[in-house]
Parts: structure tokens; C-alpha cells; sequence
């Protein structure tokens, strides 16, 4: 049998599996012989008192039951031969790849066009980003094969509260190689180092049944008949055929562009946009864990997450990494774009987030003129002046917090991980007043509510603008399809749709379940 257990143990205690093993039995009055697996499936940390406890719910495997992890499921994916029929996948991002294995999985053969590189080729471009200035428009942290999350710090919680869709992609991605854990911690993370592989792993799955994944082949034209989307061509020429499951994520400005430009309705979309703020984790360990030593040796990297409104906008924390790095992650060469990413191990000295606020359609009358692409042309005008303001170099734009909020030059900054370099700027007055003004006061609220987060120890980097799509492609909420254009299916981030690697990984494959439904249909009533 399998039982939860609640239990409050100290963090050495808690690390401890055999403790976990004789506390679990003794709960469940049961021998400890009798008890074959434990396993911690929600794990919170009470840092409020000075010792800091763990409350811990933990899964019993007992009796007959010897792994809490019965109910792996492994999907079986059809080989399909070059006559099946095909369905065309643009994106290699976590969205374009499930959609693949769902439609695999129905004996459809995809055909996956990624603009970028396979995700080993793309780790040598990423690296001339900060070593050497250059920026590949097909190939950084946005673009190429794993989409925007392969170089992330893989965090897998997301608010979608299909609890049985979840499940489906964390078993997946264990399937392909992901570590078990993440089936059991409700904080799951993969970490950046550990990604890739499993990509690869989906990758090969995918041609070794009969799909196909061609890099380098970025999509500049949807192939519209009678107003429905029959397949796409490519910058080179080529055409494929088939349904379109358009999957570009949120910086495929090239996409939006030609959607607009070949009248495909789009909606402009809200977004949030601020900074990075990093710490010191030693520093985030002190303040969450209430210690002058820090985390100890139990204790996780600590983490922290803030909301509060300033002047009727969010303002607020997002995708924190503990013991992380700041990574350049623009799309395009002349763009100042920051974002975050952690190892698996978490153990980097500096803890950061985003620190953004809610902007609306509308907010920036000055970009009224570009339609359902002004908060895009917005995100574009602000990460071209932080390029510049850094010298046209990918060094970051950056202020000590405290002399931000001060309105106040840094005359020197702290030591970063953000690897291209910081260069000394007043972001008070290069981010527009709409956003550093109620930065400001989100900075001071969080100061107060939380002693030692406001120092100036702490440092803010620019920019960080792509925290989802500024853009919306609106689609038939039951049928998935585009709401004018049958045969074209938005899916994941860029169709703003989704936000993060598990919620897009579930919209690809509810696309490509649309189209096996459809298809079925059609099938049915010939
Ligand atoms: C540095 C960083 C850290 C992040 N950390 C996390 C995290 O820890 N947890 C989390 O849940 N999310 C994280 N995210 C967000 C997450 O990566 C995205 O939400 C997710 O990847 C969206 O998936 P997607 O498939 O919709 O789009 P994407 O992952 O953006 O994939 C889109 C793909 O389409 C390709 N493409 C674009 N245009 C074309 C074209 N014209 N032709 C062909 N191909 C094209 C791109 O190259 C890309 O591979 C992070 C993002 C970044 C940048």
C-alpha cells in the first residue's frame, strides 16, 4: 500500500532517510521492516521562529507496494513511415516538442522546423555572447533546439491546475531522461546542466520513429489556401505540407511580424517588464533563514518571492534562481536583454529575479501605432537604448538597489555572475518613469517587509523584458485552431497561451491532440 504521512523534523533530521523510514513505520504503526520506500513529496521550510523546521509530507510504500514510484507510465510512440501522414511542427521548444511525441504517439509523422542549432552547437554560440560580442539571431538563449527553457534553470512548477496533464509531461520527461525526483518534489527543477541530454534524448525518439527534426530552418511564410493554413515555407525556399502547429515562443518577433503582414489576427497582449536583481545568496540564506550562519549544511539555497501593487500595477518577483547566473538572453544583435538560469545544483554564490512590473496595451500611448504589436515594439525600443547605454556591448546596464531607489550613479558595483559584465549606469532614468517609479516603491515595500533585502550589496541589471509573449494569437478555445485560419494552430508561450516549460509542454500536446480529434472525425464521416 502507499499512505501519506505528515511529519515536522528539524532540516538534519529530514535529510536523514533511514530517521525518515523508522518515523514514517512508527506513524503508521507498522514494523519498519515492513516499510520499503519513502519518499518526500511536499516539503516546506517554517522559517519563522529561530530554528528553522521542516514540514514535510512524505509517501509510504508498504506491504506489497516496494517504490512509491508505481505508476510510471512509459508512452509508446508508432513508427511512422515517409507515407503517413504529416503535421507541421515549427519550434523545437518544449510546446513544439510534446505536440511531436503526442503526434507520434497517433502514428502521425511530424515534421519539426527549428530556425536555431541542435542543442550542442548551440552551447558553443551562447558562449561567444559574452566571450567574444557576438549574438547568432538563430542561435542564443531564445532560439534553437529546446526553445527558450534548454538553457534554463528548468523549474518545473507551474500554476496549471490539470494535476493529470502535469503528470503527464514530468513522466515524459523522466521517460527521456529527467531524474525521478522531479515526479516527487513539488519544487521539481531538471537545472541548465541537465537538460540538454534529455532534449537529445526527445530528439532521437522522434526520428528514430519515422518523424523528422531539420535545424537551421527558420520559417518566414505560412502557406494559406482558401483561408487555411496548409504548411509553411522556409527562409531557403523549401515548403512542407501539413497542419501547422506554429510554436515560436515569445521573442519570434520575425513571426509576429509576418502573421500581421499576411492578415492573420493577432491581439497585442500585456507583459511585465523591470530588471534583474541580484544578491548575494549568503546574504538571501541570512534573511530567509533568520541565521547569521547562513543555510548550514541542510538547508536548500533559500529563496524568496515578493508581489505588492504600486500605483494599480503588480509589481513583483519572477523566476527566481538560487545560487544562479544571469545570462545575456536576447534574440538579435543590438538588444540588451537579461534573464536567469540555475545548475542543478544550486550552489552559485549570487541569487537572483526578476523584479518587474504589469504593463497593459494602451500603458505606452507613443506605440498606439503599431497595432497589436505596441507592446512589442515597446520591448524592442527599451532593450535597443540599454544596448546602447552599455556602449553598444552586451555588458549590462546596472545600479546598486539602494542607489536605485536613491536616484543616485553607483560609483562602483558589486562582483556579478552575469558573465559579458556590468557597466555602471542610472537605471532610475533608463527605464521609463512608468516602470522605475513603481519599481522604486515595490523595492522599498520589500524592504520593509524583509530586513537586509533593500542594500546596496544587491545590485540591479537590465533588462529584463521577456517574461512572456507581448503578443496573443487567438485561437477557438475548444478546437485549438486559430479563430479565422482553420489548419493553423498557436501553441505554447509565443501564442500566449502559456508561460513556462511545463504549461507550454502541455499546450503543444493539447494542439496536437486537435488535430488527431479532427482528423478522426474527418475520418469518420467520409
Ligand atoms: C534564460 C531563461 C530561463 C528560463 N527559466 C525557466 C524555468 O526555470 N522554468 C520555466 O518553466 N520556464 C523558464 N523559462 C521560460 C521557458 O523557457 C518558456 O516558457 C518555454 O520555453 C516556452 O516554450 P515554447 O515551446 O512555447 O517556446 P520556446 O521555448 O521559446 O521555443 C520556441 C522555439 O521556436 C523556434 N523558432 C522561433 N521562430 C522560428 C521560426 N521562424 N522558424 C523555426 N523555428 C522558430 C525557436 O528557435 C525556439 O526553439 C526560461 C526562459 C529563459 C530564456
Amino acid at each position: 500500500m502507499i499512505e501519506d504521512v505528515r511529519l515536522r523534523l528539524s532540516p538534519k533530521d529530514g535529510a536523514d532517510y533511514e530517521l525518515l523510514a523508522r518515523r514514517a513505520s512508527e506513524e503508521l504503526g507498522l514494523d519498519r521492516k515492513d516499510v520499503h520506500d519513502v519518499a518526500v513529496v511536499r516539503k516546506s521550510i517554517d522559517a519563522r521562529q529561530r530554528r528553522v523546521m521542516l514540514n514535510l509530507m512524505l509517501r509510504v510504500a508498504f506491504g506489497d507496494d516496494k517504490s512509491v514510484d508505481r505508476n510510471i507510465r512509459e508512452v509508446e510512440l508508432k513508427t511512422v513511415g515517409e507515407d503517413a501522414p504529416t503535421v507541421v511542427v515549427v519550434g523545437a521548444g518544449p510546446a513544439g516538442l510534446f505536440a511531436a511525441l503526442k503526434l507520434l504517439e497517433y502514428g502521425i509523422r511530424p515534421i519539426v522546423l527549428e530556425r536555431g542549432k541542435d542543442v550542442d552547437r548551440r552551447a558553443v554560440d551562447l558562449a561567444k555572447i559574452s566571450r567574444e560580442g557576438i549574438l547568432n539571431p538563430d542561435s542564443n538563449y531564445c532560439f534553437g533546439e529546446g526553445g527558450a527553457g534548454a538553457f534554463s534553470d528548468g523549474k518545473l512548477f507551474t500554476r496549471s491546475k490539470k494535476r493529470g496533464n502535469v503528470d503527464d509531461v514530468l513522466q515524459l520527461l523522466v521517460q527521456f531522461g529527467a531524474k525521478r525526483e522531479i515526479l516527487r518534489d513539488a519544487h521539481a527543477h531538471i537545472g541548465s546542466d541537465k537538460l540538454p541530454r534529455v532534449i537529445k534524448n526527445i530528439r532521437e525518439a522522434i526520428r528514430r520513429h519515422g518523424g523528422e527534426v531539420l535545424f537551421d530552418s527558420r520559417v518566414t511564410e505560412l502557406l494559406l489556401h482558401e483561408g487555411h493554413a496548409v504548411g509553411v515555407r522556409t527562409e531557403t525556399g523549401e515548403e512542407y505540407l501539413g497542419e501547422v502547429i506554429l510554436a515560436t515562443g515569445h521573442s519570434a518577433r520575425d513571426i509576429y511580424r509576418m502573421l500581421q503582414r499576411q492578415g492573420v489576427a493577432l491581439q497585442a497582449k500585456g507583459i511585465a517588464i523591470g530588471v534583474r536583481l541580484e544578491h548575494p545568496q549568503e546574504l538571501i540564506d541570512r534573511i530567509q533563514y533568520h541565521s547569521k550562519e547562513g543555510r548550514g549544511k541542510y538547508l536548500p539555497a533559500a529563496e524568496y518571492s515578493f508581489v505588492t501593487q504600486a500605483d494599480g500595477r503588480g509589481v513583483y518577483s519572477f523566476c527566481m534562481c538560487p545560487g544562479g547566473v544571469i545570462v545575456p538572453a536576447g534574440s538579435a544583435p543590438g538588444e540588451s536583454v537579461v534573464n536567469g538560469m540555475s545548475a542543478s545544483a544550486r550552489a552559485g554564490k549570487w541569487a537572483n529575479s526578476g523584479m518587474v512590473v504589469q504593463i497593459n496595451p494602451g500603458d505606452f500611448p507613443q506605440y498606439a501605432e503599431y497595432g497589436e504589436l505596441e507592446i512589442m515594439a515597446l520591448q524592442e525600443a527599451l532593450e535597443k537604448e540599454f544596448f546602447e547605454a552599455a556602449e553598444q556591448t552586451y555588458r549590462a546596464p546596472a545600479q546598486r538597489m539602494l542607489d536605485f531607489v536613491e536616484r543616485r550613479v553607483s560609483e562602483s558595483l558589486p562582483a556579478s555572475s552575469y558573465p559579458a559584465g556590468l557597466i555602471s549606469r542610472p537605471m532610475h532614468k533608463l527605464l521609463p518613469p512608468f516602470i522605475a517609479d513603481r519599481l522604486r516603491k515595490g523595492f522599498l515595500e520589500f524592504g520593509r517587509k524583509s530586513k537586509g533585502f533593500l542594500t546596496n550589496d544587491a545590485c540591479v541589471i537590465g533588462l529584463e523584458s521577456r517574461t512572456s509573449s507581448p503578443v496573443r494569437i487567438p485561437r477557438d478555445k475548444e478546437r485549438f485552431e486559430h479563430i479565422e485560419i482553420q489548419g493553423l494552430y498557436p501553441a505554447g508561450e509565443g501564442a500566449g497561451y502559456a508561460g513556462g516549460i511545463v504549461s507550454a509542454a502541455i499546450d503543444g500536446q493539447r494542439c496536437a491532440e486537435q488535430i488527431i480529434a479532427k482528423r478522426e472525425n474527418r475520418i469518420e464521416n467520409d
